[in-house]
C-alpha cells in the first residue's frame, strides 16, 4: 500500500535559525531552540492572523486593524455610557459607529457581537423593530450559540408581530 503524504514526518522551520526540524525532535539541532517554543510562536502568530484575517483580506495593515478596533471599542464604551444615561439616540450613533468599524476591520473582535446586541436594544427602545431584528441577527451570525441573543431575537420578533397587528 502506498504511503499517504498525510502520515509523513511533519517538519517545522526554526524561527531563530531557519533550520528545518522534524517535529519528533525536541529541539533545533542547529541553535537548540525547543520545538514546543517554536510551535507556540507559530500558534500565536496564527491566532493573531486569524483574528485579523478579515481586515487583512480587505487590504488593511495590522496597525490599521488595531487602530480601527480600538476606535470601535471607544464607540462601544461611549454607547454604553449614553445608554445608561438614557441618551438613546446618542447611544444608537455610537453603537452604529462601533459595528461599522468592527465590520470593516475586525469582524470577530470579542465586542463585535455585543455592539450589535446593544444596538438592537437601543433600536427596540425606539420601536425600530425591523432595525433591531437585523441587528440581533448580525449578533447571532457572529455568536450563533449565545442563548441571550436567541432570546432577544424571539422577543423582538414577538414585539414586531404585535406592532404589525396593532
Ligand atoms: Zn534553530
Amino acid at each position: 500500500m502506498a504511503k499517504s503524504p498525510m502520515v509523513s514526518d511533519p517538519e517545522i522551520t526554526c524561527t531563530v535559525c531557519g533550520w528545518t526540524l522534524p517535529l519528533r525532535v525536541p529541539k533545533c539541532k542547529k541553535c537548540g531552540k525547543p520545538a514546543e517554543v517554536i510551535l507556540a510562536e507559530y500558534e500565536s502568530a496564527l491566532s493573531r492572523y486569524r483574528r485579523y484575517l478579515f481586515g487583512y483580506s480587505r487590504g488593511y495593515t495590522e496597525e490599521q486593524i488595531v487602530m480601527g478596533s480600538q476606535e470601535a471599542e471607544f464607540h462601544f464604551k461611549r454607547g454604553k455610557e449614553a445608554f445608561q444615561k438614557g441618551d438613546i439616540s446618542g447611544a444608537e450613533q455610537h453603537f452604529t459607529d462601533a459595528v461599522t468599524l468592527f465590520r470593516n476591520f475586525e469582524e470577530t473582535h470579542h465586542l463585535a457581537d455585543m455592539a450589535w446586541y446593544y444596538l438592537s436594544k437601543v433600536q427596540m427602545a425606539q420601536n425600530k423593530f425591523d432595525d433591531a431584528l437585523r441587528s440581533i441577527e448580525a449578533a447571532i451570525r457572529i455568536s450563533p450559540d449565545d442563548v441571550s441573543f436567541q432570546q432577544t431575537e424571539k422577543y423582538i420578533r414577538a414585539l414586531a408581530g404585535k406592532q404589525r397587528v396593532g
